[in-house]
């Protein structure tokens, strides 16, 4: 197991490398901006290829790294559902699992520091994010956070992992770099409440300052920006009522690149072939079941997937590759869904 602890000394942050062994993939969880230099100098030291980079949450302290990672690695980006940040491509829920070769993370939704905060347990050790810190819990006075719903993320999710289990944090300020379940039980103030009503009058009388970052950080995190709008504008996408008309057409090949996690859980366009995002470099290259789909039966190449991030991506890789043909349905099968298209 590759496990790495990074710190950016100036919003405080953590973030979180980790892969399970040297040439295979990695992913990253909470990266900072500017530290992604950094991040791409380590996973080439460690013969990594990285190929998802996670949010907890909406960050308003620091402007996260998801989107240069993206455009630097190509990368999946990932964060929970109900994220109103744009430059998700992968959006996650409680009981889903965030895997990468050889690690499997188990996803808790940890609300109350904001709404879209999630934990995630793997093994021996759970990432927490702003719910859960060392001797304290995260602020729960803006971006639709909530004490009473932070209440429950640590007494009935949380708190319930085997006391052993080691904590790792979004944040310290102290230099406090872990801690377990059963240390913050005994020691964490915040956690001495007799009542939810008793934690939510603590949190309600903080009284902090607004991070110094929020203003900046909140919207650039919010807006990223899509490979959509750039691949749209080269005349590469399909909206869904034009690949409507185009279900079960003998010149296309409808390709999904979504997880099997995601087909199962939110279902698959009629004829559409399965071939993973992460899959692709290997897919489209010359030799590769998509190069010669595309070449000697001179199939046209419509990718899809969640939201049509890593669509786009694909198909800028495709027409990079040479095949002039592909293109992806803008929006996804979230897009798909909405206008009624058959699963
Ligand atoms: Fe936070």
């Amino acid at each position: 197991m590759i496990f790495r602890q990074l710190f950016d000394q100036v919003s405080g942050t953590y973030s979180y490398l980790l892969a399970s062994r040297p040439g295979g993939e990695a992913l990253i969880i909470d990266p900072v901006l500017e530290k992604v230099d950094r991040y791409l100098q380590l996973v080439k030291e460690l013969d990594l290829k990285l190929v998802k980079a996670v949010d907890t949450h909406l960050h308003a302290d620091h402007i996260t790294g998801l989107g240069a990672l993206r455009d630097r690695t190509h990368c999946i980006t990932v964060m929970g559902e109900q994220t109103k940040a744009d430059v998700v491509s992968m959006r996650l829920a409680e009981g889903d699992k965030l895997t990468i070769e050889g690690v499997s993370l188990d996803v808790l939704y940890t609300p109350g520091h904001t709404d879209d905060s999630y934990s995630f347990v793997m093994g021996d050790r759970v990432f927490t994010g702003d719910t859960l810190l060392i001797r304290g819990t995260g602020r729960t006075d803006f971006q639709n956070g909530d004490a009473r719903l932070q209440y429950e993320s640590l007494f009935g999710k949380l708190l319930r992992l085997p006391e052993e289990t080691l904590v790792f944090p979004a944040h310290d300020y102290k230099g406090e770099t872990v801690s377990t379940i059963g240390e913050e039980k005994r020691f964490n103030p915040r956690l001495r409440v007799k009542s939810v009503e008793e934690y939510v009058e603590l949190m309600n009388n903080l009284k902090l300052p607004n991070p110094k970052m929020m203003d900046v950080a909140v919207p650039a995190n919010m807006h990223v920006g899509l490979h959509q709008e750039e691949v749209a504008k080269r005349g590469w996408a399909l909206s869904v009522d034009q690949a409507k008309a185009l279900i079960g057409a003998p010149g296309i090949a409808l390709i999904d690149l979504r997880e099997q996690s995601e087909r199962d859980k939110h279902g698959v366009i009629p004829g559409s072939l399965h071939l993973p995002y992460l899959d692709l470099p290997e897919n489209i290259s010359r030799g590769g079941v998509l190069h010669e789909l595309a070449t000697a039966t001179n199939k046209q190449l419509v990718f899809y997937c969640a939201f049509g991030e890593r669509s786009a991506m694909a198909v800028q890789a495709a027409q990079d590759a040479g095949i002039t043909t592909a293109c992806h349905i803008e929006g996804g099968l979230d897009a798909w869904k909405r206008a009624g298209g058959p699963l």
